[in-house]
């Protein structure tokens, strides 16, 4: 992409209404323009790390084995009546009539309308396990939107929805999304902690909230110290019993929760870190209470028809978005971990109109977008001091200047967004530095 030809609105000054970082850097690097309170456009920039992000989480479902499906956001009122949802949710639902005066609301969640297409056409056990999900955007009327797209009333969510003869099959569902939340995570260079949490409305018997920690979350957290050093990466067969490797992570320490409670707190006081965080997933295991209201049963080996056991599982997709640049960013912009980056690599041009910069860049352009690292060239006549700005503003992990005195003595500047380091090189052995195999 040339910066030129791109549109990338970014804001010098900045905005009085952003109380947090991400927020801040959202709109000052361009990438998101609010539409009314907590509903947001995604321009360009913002757009490409939503997808980049939203094609993480699919393509870890997809291993754990959970099919995508596309849900719409407008739901008839009738499948919320029968679970006896429509009239619990309250003021946090959208509440449409359609020309013919039927009842529409705009999802806030999917679990009615997925037990819907479950019971339309499973009937025996033999098709389960079974889990599905789907990328789609939720609509929430949260009494305080605020954070940017941190807390909007239109978010994108990711949710799946497991299905299961048993309890004990609903626990083997329930493993898979718990270990393919810690895989997602960890691949946007996030430590999630995954903290026991209340059911709360939704009910149930098992359920643990992902939670990053940063001193602008919303959620009160606590937990052992020994969770600073774990190693989530561990490598994973989704074939193999998942328990004694959830069991590692759910028997240390960690609990969301507003108050914290020492009498009844098993791990001493110096070893008890309490910080702030915020929510990136949420996994629940609910039993049969949709399946029960909404009759979706199969008959058993034994022929017995029983309801279904069920969990749902959701990533905050939009919330993400601004979670990875609250973990990470410094005075000078956002840090994008190299998996979410916009443009993965920046060639700068500090003087386009020079015949040797201009065909530097270029051939350095083409190597990378042929090698698919997707860069991005910055062709703008502007300073070049400002020109370095914005590329740290808008987090561009390598980087790559091109100027004049370089040019002289054939190099180039490589520098790491994150640690700041530069090194002048040849632009053959910049492109070996940002990973191209030559
Ligand atoms: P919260 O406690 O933050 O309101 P929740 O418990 O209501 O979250 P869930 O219903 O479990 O959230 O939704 C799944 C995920 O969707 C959450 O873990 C969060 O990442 C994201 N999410 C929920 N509400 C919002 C919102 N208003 N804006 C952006 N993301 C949200
Ligand atoms: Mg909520």
């Amino acid at each position: 992409m040339r910066l030129s030809q791109y549109f990338l609105p970014v804001l010098k000054e900045t905005p009085k209404e952003a109380q947090i970082a991400s927020h801040r850097l959202m709109l000052r690097a361009g990438m998101i323009q609010q539409s009314s309170a907590g509903i947001y456009s995604w321009l360009p920039l913002g757009k490409r790390v939503l997808d980049k992000i939203a094609a993480i989480v699919r393509e870890e479902q997809d291993r754990a084995g959970a099919l995508e499906i596309l849900m719409p956001t407008l739901q008839p009122a009738e499948i919320w009546q029968e679970s006896g949802r429509y009239d619990d949710y309250g003021a946090e639902m959208l509440r449409i009539q359609d020309r013919h005066k039927r009842d529409m609301l705009y999802g806030p969640t999917n679990e009615e309308q997925v037990t819907d297409i479950f019971r339309s056409h499973v009937r025996s056990y033999k098709a389960l396990p079974l889990n599905l999900f789907h990328i789609q955007w939720k609509f929430r009327d949260e009494v305080r939107p605020r954070f940017g797209i941190m807390r909007g009333r239109e978010f994108l969510m990711k949710d799946a929805y497991s299905f299961d003869l048993d309890g004990e099959g609903a626990r083997i569902a329930y493993n898979k999304m718990f270990v393919s939340y810690l895989k997602t995570f960890a691949r946007m260079g996030l430590t999630a902690i995954p903290m026991e949490a209340d059911t709360g409305p939704i009910g149930g018997d098992m359920s643990h909230e992902f939670i990053i920690l940063a001193e602008t979350g919303e959620s009160g957290v606590y937990f052992h110290k020994d969770w600073l050093k774990t190693d989530l990466l561990a490598d994973i067969n989704y074939d193999a019993d998942l328990q004694p490797f959830v069991d590692r992570f759910t028997s240390i320490y960690a609990r969301a929760d507003e108050k914290h409670d020492p009498t009844n707190c098993p791990v001493a006081n110096d070893d008890l870190m309490t910080m702030r965080g915020i929510e990136i997933g949420h996994i629940f295991y609910f039993g049969t209470k949709y399946s029960a209201a909404m009759g979706a049963t199969v008959s058993g080996p034994d022929g017995k028809n029983l309801p279904v056991h069920m969990g749902s599982y959701g990533i905050g997709v939009s919330r993400l978005v601004g979670g990875i640049i609250e973990a990470s960013h410094d005075d000078k912009g956002i840090i994008w971990p190299d998996s979410v980056a916009p443009f993965g690599v920046a060639v700068v041009n500090l003087k386009p109109g020079d015949a040797i910069c201009d065909a530097t860049c270029q051939s350095l352009y083409d190597s990378l977008a042929a090698a698919g690292h997707d860069p991005l060239l910055d062709d703008r006549d502007d300073r070049p001091g400002a020109k370095l700005a914005a590329m740290d503003l808008i987090g561009i992990p390598w980087q790559i200047v091109v100027g004049p005195r370089g040019m002289e003595n054939g190099v180039v500047e490589v520098k790491r967004r994150k640690s700041g380091e530069t090194r002048e090189v040849s632009a053959e052995l910049a492109l070996t530095m940002v990973g191209l195999k030559l």
